[in-house]
């Protein structure tokens, strides 16, 4: 069927219709409303060609792609060239129109675009259905910002006001959406940013006052690649923000921790540790990666912690502990560790996360404070207070098992000199010093503590009296070893107090009382030795107080008097001299001999003053009798501490200027001791003494450590040999013996000897025969005052003639 056969009824159609011969490209037929459309007449269009009307590239490029079999139909928008020349714009469908037997046509229908808004209308139906579907807000602006659409989302995210929605006021939406912002002047001034800037995307996060969070995603909204407005779309992401701001937070908190964490597999294997774990571990990244984290940890005093903690984790989920981090280099780390099991919501184990604090500083300054708590500063030796602690647990070991222990008291003997001639710098390097020797003695299980000054206390631990008499015998040896400090050699010595634990005290301090007190006696004794604790020493210490008191009394009123006994020449029977012999008439006690007295004085100093009393007294004496021309060598006592005053050689000087006594009438007696200690020094003194033209004999020689290499180079001129050797005499074969040999020495360094304590005349006869030069003792006479020896000298035959 034709076309034209159907020409009434698209003349009707108020769509515009051409039918073309596609071989031809010329129009056969339109019909009124094309003509209208075209503003042409139908005669002009019938038989005119088709690109003639349609000019577009598509419309034309369409005839040949039709006649090639490539197109069939094209609807689009295109351009109509009117019969006047301007072009319309229209939509316009191209279809092939196939009548029966005839060859095919193609129908061109157009109508002018305004026709077409219609189709837009519902293509817009359409887009909106889709806008108001998602979740998201979305607003639609213009260039200038006026609104042009926004949908239901955006809407309820903003909670615009319901007037809003149906009365369009762009002003009062822009109001309300700045009003819903805590920071309104910042969104408007971003609004108006963007607005300046068409092309520009952009994505913001909008914070508003109600606490939400809005996201905000910005594009430009393109028509042909130009931009026509703007869409915005907005997104509440409060729920999401806040779940990524807790991860965020977690993983700057793992990064960041100055703690260590290390969060294992549910079999607790390594699965990631953060910065401070690695600096900790001294590890890299991922070394440790799939490792067991028991690995890693140790406990010093528990080795089967990891059972309690799987115990604890089991039960309670949670555990906490001290452990050590091992390390591959240098020694561990101590860490205090918490450990926490994380489990899905069915409860089954996830990961461990261990959270592990070093503790090295803090167990450090622990140490240190305890150390300053615990130790003498000077020597870093244990102080009173740990030493308290040592012993209590001592003894609560003690009182279990049985066992015993010793605690000796020890104290350096002239330590007070050196403080005060050497100052205490030195006497803190000799402390320092000794409690380095004393420590060499012991044993780790033994505690060493300085009580402060030069006190020690020693802690022998289950140490029996053999093993404490040892130990005492080591530290006396120790400590007599020369010393040299500050270039100056010298010799300490130190005497030692034993105290046994149950037998003399049951606590600390009892025990230190009693070693104290057995110290006190080996001082009064000679020093330089140890003994053990006795309990009557405790009255003698007692009176020991007093008697020093009443010494000083005693001396400031004038209490002592010196008693003189003759010596004997055993050649011609003659005396040729005597020994001054201190004696004190004690006020309520009557006479007290040097015995009970003399120690004392020695210990507590006194001894200088009472031996520069001695010597200036005897030597009055012997002035005195030569005054009277009865000439008599006087022997002074000598002790120590005197002869170590500085001046003393000056004092020996004086007084027999003072006197004006001949010096070959003054005779000292020194002991050993003095010789031993500071030999060089001593050696000094005695030459200058020697050079007086003093005599200088040694007394009660051979009860200490004679020996001939010094004799010998001592001015010596007598050796005044021990009474105990001459009381066993002569019965004593092996004391005479020692005798003979002392006698013979002497002679053979040129000295003269003297036995003293000759108390029978077999003594007498047997000095003789071994040559002894002089004697002195009860049978030829007891020390006497000086009056008595006056009248004694005129009544014996013979007797008065000195040397
Ligand atoms: P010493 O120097 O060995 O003095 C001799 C002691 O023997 C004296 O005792 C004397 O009385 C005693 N004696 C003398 N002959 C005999 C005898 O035949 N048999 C016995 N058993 N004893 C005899 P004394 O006077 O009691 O003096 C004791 C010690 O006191 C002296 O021993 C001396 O070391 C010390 N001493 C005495 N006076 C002084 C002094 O003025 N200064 C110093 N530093 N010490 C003195
Ligand atoms: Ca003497
Ligand atoms: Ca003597």
């Amino acid at each position: 069927m034709s076309f034209l056969h159907c020409a009434p009824l698209t003349e009707g159609l108020l769509e515009a219709v051409l039918v073309v011969d596609p071989a031809s490209e010329c129009i056969v037929a339109v019909n009124a409303a094309a003509v209208r459309l075209a503003g042409s007449e139908r005669e002009a269009m019938v038989g005119s060609r088709i690109r003639d009307w349609l000019p577009e590239p598509q419309d034309v490029i369409y005839w040949d792609e039709w006649r090639a079999g490539i197109v069939q139909t094209l609807e689009s928008q295109t351009s109509l060239r009117r019969a006047d020349g301007t072009l319309l714009r229209v939509q316009r469908r191209l279809s092939p129109l196939q009548p029966e037997g005839d060859p095919p046509q193609v129908l061109v229908a157009m109508q002018e675009l305004h026709a077409a808004e219609q189709h837009l209308e519902t293509l817009l139906a359409e887009l909106r259905a889709a806008l108001e579907s998602t979740s998201d807000g979305i607003l639609v602006c213009d260039l200038d910002g006026h609104i042009r659409a926004f949908n239901r989302p955006f809407a309820t995210l903003w909670e615009l006001p319901e007037a809003l929605l149906t009365q369009p006021d762009d002003a009062a939406v822009w109001g309300h959406l700045a009003a819903c912002v805590p920071d309104a002047a910042g969104f408007q001034a971003r609004l108006s940013e963007l607005q300046r800037s068409p092309l520009r995307e952009a994505h913001d996060l909008i914070p508003l006052r109600n606490g939400r969070l809005l996201e905000r995603v910005s594009r430009p909204q393109l028509a042909r690649g130009r931009p026509i407005g703007r869409v915005y779309v907005f997104r509440d992401i409060t729920e999401r923000a806040a779940t990524e701001a807790k991860l965020r937070l977690a993983a700057q908190m793992f990064e960041s921790s100055l703690d260590a964490i290390i969060v294992t597999d549910a079999a607790r294997r390594i699965v990631a540790y953060n910065p401070a774990a690695q600096r900790l571990a001294g590890l890299g990244p991922g070394d440790a990666q799939g490792d067991p984290v028991d690995a890693l940890l140790q406990s010093a005093r528990h080795p089967d912690w990891a059972a309690e903690r799987d115990a604890a984790l089991a039960q309670q989920g949670y555990w906490e502990g001290e452990l050590w981090l091992r390390r591959d280099s240098g020694p561990g780390v101590p860490l205090w560790t918490s450990w926490v099991l994380l489990r899905d919501d069915g409860g089954r184990v996830l990961n461990t996360v261990v959270f592990a604090k070093d503790l090295s500083e803090k167990i450090e300054a622990q140490r240190r404070i305890e150390q300053l708590a615990y130790t003498d500063p000077l020597t870093g030796l244990p102080n009173r207070l740990m030493l308290d602690e040592r012993v209590g647990h001592a003894i609560r070991l003690a009182q279990r098992s049985g066992d015993g222990f010793a605690l000796l008291f020890l104290d350096l003997d002239r330590f007070k000199s050196i403080n005060d001639s050497l100052g205490h710098l030195f006497g803190d390097q000799v402390l320092v010093e000794v409690a380095a020797r004393l420590q060499r003695c012991l044993r780790h299980t033994d505690t060493l503590a300085r009580l402060g000054g030069d006190e020690f206390v020693i802690h022998l631990h289950a140490a029996d009296q053999g093993a404490a008499e040892k130990a005492a015998q080591r530290m006396i040896a120790a400590v007599t070893q020369p010393v040299t400090i500050d270039e100056m050699p010298f010799t300490l010595s130190c005497s030692i107090g034993i105290a046994m634990y149950p037998q003399d005290g049951t606590s600390l301090d009892a025990l230190i009382r009693c070693a104290d007190t057995a110290m006190y006696q080996v001082k009064e004794r000679g020093k330089g030795h140890y003994r053990f604790y006795q309990p009557q020493m405790s009255t003698e210490l007692l009176a020991r107080v007093q008697i020093d008191h009443a010494l000083r009394e005693g001396l400031r009123r004038g209490e002592f008097e010196l008693h003189y006994q003759p010596r004997v020449t055993v050649r011609t029977g003659q005396i040729d001299g005597c020994e001054a012999l201190i004696r004190w008439h004690r006020p309520g006690a009557g006479l007290v001999m040097p015995g009970t007295f003399i120690p004392i004085a020695e210990e507590t100093g006194l001894i200088a003053a009472l031996g520069a009393w001695v010597l200036d007294t005897a030597v009055a004496q012997a002035a005195a009798w030569a005054a009277e021309g009865r000439p008599l060598q006087v022997a002074v006592n000598v002790s120590a501490l005197q002869f170590q005053q500085p001046h003393f050689v000056q004092d020996v000087a004086q007084a027999l200027q003072r006197h004006g006594l001949p010096p070959r009438l003054l005779e000292l007696e020194l002991t050993e001791s003095i010789l031993i200690r500071d030999a060089e020094e001593a050696l000094a003194k005695l030459r200058s003494l020697a050079a007086l033209g003093v005599t200088l004999s040694l007394d009660d020689f051979g009860t200490g450590f004679s020996s001939l290499a010094y004799l010998k180079r001592f001015p010596l001129h007598r050796l005044k040999i021990d009474r105990t050797f001459i009381a066993a005499m002569p019965e004593d074969e092996a004391d005479a013996a020692i005798v003979a040999a002392i006698v013979q020495m002497g002679h053979a360094l040129a000295m003269e000897v003297v036995a003293e304590g000759v108390e029978r005349a077999e003594q007498l006869h047997r000095l003789r025969s071994l040559g002894c030069d002089h004697c002195q003792g009860f049978w030829f006479a007891r020390p006497m005052p000086a009056a008595a020896l006056r009248t004694h000298l005129d009544g014996v035959p013979g007797a008065g003639t000195a040397g």
